[in-house]
C-alpha cells in the first residue's frame, strides 16, 4: 500500500523522524486555518501519489492568509498527471541550504535490505542514478544483523553531505532504518531530506510504501487501506475479498490458489491469448465466492471469454461443480466460459456440470485445451462489443 505524504509524514513522526509542523485538509477554509495556527510562511502541497507535483503547479509558498486562500483553491481539485487532488498538506515553510536523498528498499536479488544516500538530492533518483551513478552511496544490510550506528557513519561519509548535516542524517537514518523494519515498509524514501541555514536536517517529503500483508501487526494500517487508489474492478474484488489483478487483455481468468492463477495466466498467453485479470478465489470455491468472482470479471468490458481453472482440493469437485451452477443463477454473464475442473472428485464435479454445458458454458479435459478454447472463443467475439 502506499501512502500519500501527509500519511508518510505522520508514520515518520511516530518514529522520531522531524518533519515539519503542518496538517491535512480538503476544503480552502480548513487550509487557511491551518496555516494560520501554525504561523507564516506556510507550503500548500498537493496530495496525490505522483512525482514532480512543483513543476505542475501542486506546491505553492504562501506568505499570509490570503495567500494561502488562492493557492489551496487552485490547488484543490486541480488534476496533476491524471491524479485528482482532493486532500491538500499545509505546512510551516523551510528554509533550505541543501536537498539529500534518503532510502531504504528490498534489494530481492541480494536478499538484503538496501540503503541509498545521495547529496544530490530533490530530484528524481532514477535521474541521478542514469547521470552520476557514483552520486549515490549505496549500502546492503543484512536484516539479521541490521544497522548499527558505526555502519551508517561510513555510509553517510560515503555520501560525502555537508559535515553540518552529519550528526542529523545518522539520526535520521538510524530512526528510518527502524521505521522501515517495525513498520514493515517495502520502501521508505525522504526526497529531499534538507539541511536548513541554522543547521537542522529533517524530512520535506515523505514516500512510503507499506506491505500489504503486515497489516495484521499493525491494526492501524488499515486506514491506509481505506485511501488506496484502485480501478472499478480492483475495488470490487477489494470488497469481495479476492485476490485480484486487472489486466488488459480479454480473457477472463478465475482460479483456486496463487500458483495455479499464475500458471493460468501463462498458459493464456502461451496459446496466444491476452489475461484480462489474476484472480485467485483461494480455497472455497463456493457459490458465494465464484458469484463475486464472476461479477468482478463481467464488469471488466474488455472480457470476451471466462476461464475457469479449477483444481479440487478440500472443496471437492461436486461442490465446485455446484457453485459454478448456483452462481450462473445469480449473475447474468455477458462472455462465454469455459471449465477446467481437475482434482479431488473431478469426475462427480465434471458429470454434473456436463448436464448444463451449452455455448455458454463449456468444459475441456485438460487446462491447456481448456486455454485454447478460452482464447478462440474471445479471439471469434473480439470487435464484436458489449
Ligand atoms: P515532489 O517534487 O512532488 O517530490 O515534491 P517535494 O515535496 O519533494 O517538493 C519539491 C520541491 O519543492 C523540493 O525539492 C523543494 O525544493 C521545494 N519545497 C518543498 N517544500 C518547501 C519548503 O518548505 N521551502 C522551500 N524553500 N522549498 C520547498
Ligand atoms: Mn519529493
Amino acid at each position: 500500500m502506499d501512502l500519500f505524504e501527509y500519511q508518510g509524514k505522520k508514520w515518520f513522526a511516530q518514529y522520531g523522524i522531524p518533519v515539519s509542523d503542518g496538517d491535512a485538509v480538503t476544503t480552502v477554509d480548513e487550509a487557511v486555518a491551518v496555516a494560520e495556527r501554525i504561523g507564516f510562511p506556510v507550503v500548500v502541497k498537493a496530495q496525490v501519489q505522483v512525482g514532480g507535483r512543483g513543476k505542475a503547479g501542486g506546491i505553492k509558498l504562501a506568505s499570509d492568509a490570503a495567500e494561502t486562500r488562492k493557492h489551496a483553491s487552485n490547488i484543490l481539485d486541480m488534476d496533476i498527471k491524471g491524479h485528482r487532488v482532493d486532500v491538500v498538506w499545509v505546512e510551516k515553510a523551510s528554509d533550505i541550504d541543501e536537498e539529500y536523498y534518503a532510502s531504504f528498499t528490498l534489494d530481492r536479488a541480494a536478499k538484503l535490505h538496501l540503503g541509498m544516500l545521495s547529496a544530490q538530492g530533490g530530484v528524481e533518483i532514477e535521474e541521478v542514478a542514469a547521470n552520476d551513478p557514483d552520486a549515490i552511496a549505496k549500502i546492503h544490510i543484512d536484516p539479521v544483523d541490521g544497522l548499527t550506528e558505526q555502519q551508517c557513519r561510513e555510509w553517510v561519509a560515503a555520501a560525502k553531505l555537508n559535515p553540518k548535516a552529519t550528526e542529523g542524517a545518522v539520526d535520521i537514518l538510524m530512526k528510518l532504518y527502524t521505521a522501515y523494519v517495525d513498520g514493515d515498509a517495502d520502501l521508505a524514501e525522504i526526497n529531499p531530506l534538507i539541511l536548513t541555514p541554522d543547521g537542522r536536517v529533517h524530512a520535506l517529503d515523505a514516500k512510503v510504501s507499506l506491505d500489504d500483508n503486515s497489516v495484521f501487526r499493525h491494526p492501524e494500517y488499515k486506514e491506509y487501506d481505506a485511501t488506496q487508489l484502485r480501478d472499478a474492478r480492483e475495488a470490487m474484488a477489494h470488497e469481495r475479498n479476492l485476490q485480484y489483478v486487472g489486466l488488459e487483455g480479454s480473457v477472463g481468468i478465475i482460479a483456486n490458489g496463487a500458483g495455479l492463477a499464475m500458471s493460468t495466466v501463462d498458459i493464456v498467453s502461451q496459446v496466444g491469448g491476452a489475461p484480462a485479470n489474476f484472480l485467485d478465489i483461494g480455497g472455497g470455491a463456493n457459490a458465494d465466492v465464484m458469484a463475486g468472482a464472476l461479477e468482478v470479471i463481467n464488469s471488466d468490458k474488455n472480457v470476451r471469454s471466462i476461464f475457469i481453472n479449477i483444481f479440487g482440493g478440500i472443496t471437492k469437485g461436486e461442490e465446485v461443480a455446484n457453485g459454478i451452477l448456483a452462481a450462473l443463477e445469480r449473475v447474468d454473464i455477458d462472455s462465454p466460459i469455459v471449465v477446467r475442473l481437475d482434482g479431488t472428485n473431478a469426475d462427480e464435479g465434471r458429470e454434473i456440470l456436463s448436464a448444463h454445458l451449452s455455448d455458454a458454458l463449456q468444459m475441456q479435459p485438460t487446462m491447456l485445451e481448456a486455454a485454447r478454447k478460452a482464447v478462440e472463443l474471445a479471439a471469434a467475439s473480439s470487435g464484436g462489443g458489449k
